[in-house]
């Protein structure tokens, strides 16, 4: 059965479903809401694991990205968001070392650290 990522179009709540071909759209699984959108499929994974982890490598460039831009509170906040629906150790670890704000040896933060201060 093929994933499909769908968003809530009261809350946002961004979810994942496998299913059928021509299965009614779940309901969001935070409120409740029947209006979601079907988002566009990026992957087209027939296989959850390869699917989360596409999913958690656009995740953390996207952080990367705001932390190039110097944006640290969106990168955690971005990441916060994210981990309710992929829960991976790289991003919960990243999350949690933004949030400490402390220095970290190896990884992505201090990839982008290196970056940030160069722009400074
Ligand atoms: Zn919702």
């Amino acid at each position: 059965m093929p994933i499909y990522e769908f968003r809530c179009e009261v809350c946002g709540e961004i979810f994942e479903r496998l299913m059928k071909m021509g299965e009614e759209f779940p309901p969001c699984p935070r409120c409740g809401e029947s209006r979601v959108l079907k988002l566009p499929s990026l992957f087209g994974f027939q296989d959850a694991a390869d699917f989360r982890a596409e999913r958690e490598r656009a995740i953390l460039k996207r952080a990367r990205d705001y932390l190039i831009d110097g944006k640290v509170g969106e990168a955690r906040r971005f990441l916060s968001r994210a981990q309710e629906y992929v829960r991976t150790d790289r991003i919960r670890k990243l999350h949690d070392q933004l949030s400490q704000r402390k220095p970290v040896s190896g990884g992505y933060v201090s990839r982008t650290e290196v970056i940030i201060k160069k722009k400074k």
